[in-house]
């Protein structure tokens, strides 16, 4: 059956068809080391990590690139104020994004090339001299180097703008600015007193590269000049996306990406949740507060990723009520599969609408319904002595399948062994209604260093102090 996904750049839901399948090569721009990372942008890269395990569930190979930004206006004013230089400064946030997106459970990509590598640095050059010697880029009286947007006639075409109504109105030195606000961009920014110790000597000058080129440097030099999915955040559609389009295929005169997918922002109380707002929260606030990175991953994972979502603390405690239901499913079924072989009669197929919601543009919310669905369905079964040993081990095989996708299997290490098969037993003893070998298995649970908290939703385990 084939994937859909909807592509920014025709704005219509396409069929997923690889250029080289079953390779799949991924870009995807990641994060400004500045400071620790928004749980908005971790909403951006829990998208990428589903698109990508759930393109590994269906057999594909997925290279995937993600770059790491750590020369820009951001990091060098960052660093300036912090009174240290540029690359200590990013180190420490380098560092604090690989421990996020550990506790996110994000696989990690394939290549994290960061924009002051040697190697990323001297291909941006490299395409900086080749447009200049095209006439498509020319070098201005600051020094800096500008891409002449009027030599690509398709810019404008992912953000749909129409350049001929826009008139195009000077030239813009920063990485961001409004549609209205449309010009020749910088592709590099010659040095200036502000940029310290910052920049790098070119034919044309000192300097530093602008945003846009580090992107299309890195995705050029990993991927090659055509890859098959781009992704960001849809505020990186204008004008970084449409700059990466523009820059790369006037250097390579081929079509740079087939599938452009954007996810929608997380918002707060109606705006998106951005550094420069200040309502944000980063996944150490959370974890502070008591919350999990398995938590905040449900959290961000179940709406469909271009459906905005509105991130409130009653969210994150349905997600815990959700994940506490899987649990407690989970362990019914391994008390009651024990050791047995999985029953070939039993089929979980009827279950597999998970994958086949997924193959449609990553419907999450419609894969989560099969699963609760499931859930309720054999938690029945289970409560009427229906469900085999053989049947309950079909099902742990179905949910590992699921899991490899959804990473949201409580980690083993967090509750031993011995006291999830208790678990899985005392569910089973309230099942039956039988209260009193409940009450047992509870106090053998409570000698091992473990409260029980029976909620609506199932047994909370929490772990004693000292
Ligand atoms: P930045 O570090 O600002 O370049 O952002 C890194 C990634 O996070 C980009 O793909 C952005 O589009 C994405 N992003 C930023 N803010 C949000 C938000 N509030 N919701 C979802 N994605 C976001
Ligand atoms: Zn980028």
């Amino acid at each position: 059956m084939a994937i859909h996904f909807y592509n920014t750049y025709s704005r219509r839901l396409e069929a997923f068809e690889p250029i080289d399948p079953p390779n799949v090569k991924v870009y995807t721009c990641g994060p400004t080391v500045y400071s620790f990372a928004h749980i908005g942008n971790f909403r951006a890269y829990v998208f990428e990590d589903l698109l990508q395990r759930h393109l590994e569930a269906r057999g594909f190979q997925v290279e995937r690139v993600m770059n790491l930004t750590d020369v820009d206006d951001k990091t060098i004013r960052g660093s300036r104020e912090a009174g240290i230089s540029l690359p200590e400064f990013t180190a420490r946030y380098k560092k604090s994004f690989f421990e996020d997106i550990d506790s996110l459970r994000i696989k990690r990509a394939t290549h994290f090339p960061a924009a002051t590598g040697p190697e990323n640095l001297a291909k941006m050059i490299e395409m900086i001299e080749q447009l200049l010697q095209e006439d498509i880029a020319y070098q201005a009286e600051d020094g800096s180097i500008y891409f002449r947007i009027s030599k690509y006639p398709d810019y404008g075409k992912l953000a749909h703008l129409n350049l001929a109504e826009l008139k195009p109105t000077g030239r813009i030195q920063s990485d961001e600015y409004e549609k209205e606000n449309i010009g020749d961009f910088a592709l590099w920014k010659a040095w200036d007193e502000k940029d310290g110790s910052v920049g790098w000597e070119t034919p044309w000058g000192k300097g530093r590269p602008g945003w846009h080129i580090e992107c299309s440097a890195m995705a050029n030099r990993i991927l090659g000049p055509e890859i098959d999915i781009h992704c960001g955040g849809v505020d990186n559609i204008f004008p970084h996306h449409e700059a990466e389009i523009a820059q790369s295929e006037s250097v390579n005169r081929k079509k740079f990406v087939r599938y452009w997918l954007h996810n929608a922002h997380l918002f707060v109380e109606g705006q998106k949740m951005s550094k420069s707002l200040g309502n944000f929260f980063t996944l150490r606030d959370l974890l502070d507060k008591g919350f999990s990175g398995r938590e905040l991953r449900y959290a961000l994972i179940r709406v469909n990723y271009r459906l905005p979502l509105n991130f409130t603390f009653d969210g994150l405690g349905e997600a815990r009520q959700s994940l506490l239901r899987i649990d407690e499913w989970i362990r019914r079924l391994q008390a009651i599969a024990g050791q047995a072989v999985q029953d070939p009669e039993f089929s979980a197929a009827k279950s597999n609408g998970f994958f086949a919601a997924l193959d449609e543009d990553l419907n999450i919310s419609a894969a989560l319904a099969k699963l609760f669905n499931q859930i309720r369905e054999t938690n029945r079964l289970v409560d009427h002595g229906q469900l085999t040993a053989g049947q309950a081990a079909a099902l742990l095989n179905w949910w590992e399948q699921i899991n490899q996708v959804l990473q949201l299997h409580e980690d083993t290490e967090s509750v031993p062994k011995n006291v999830a098969t208790l678990l899985g037993k005392r569910a089973q003893a309230r099942a039956d209604r039988n209260w009193s070998r409940s009450d047992t298995i509870r106090i053998e649970i409570e000698s091992l260093g473990w409260h029980i908290k029976d909620t609506k939703d199932g047994q909370q385990l929490i772990k004693k102090l000292g």
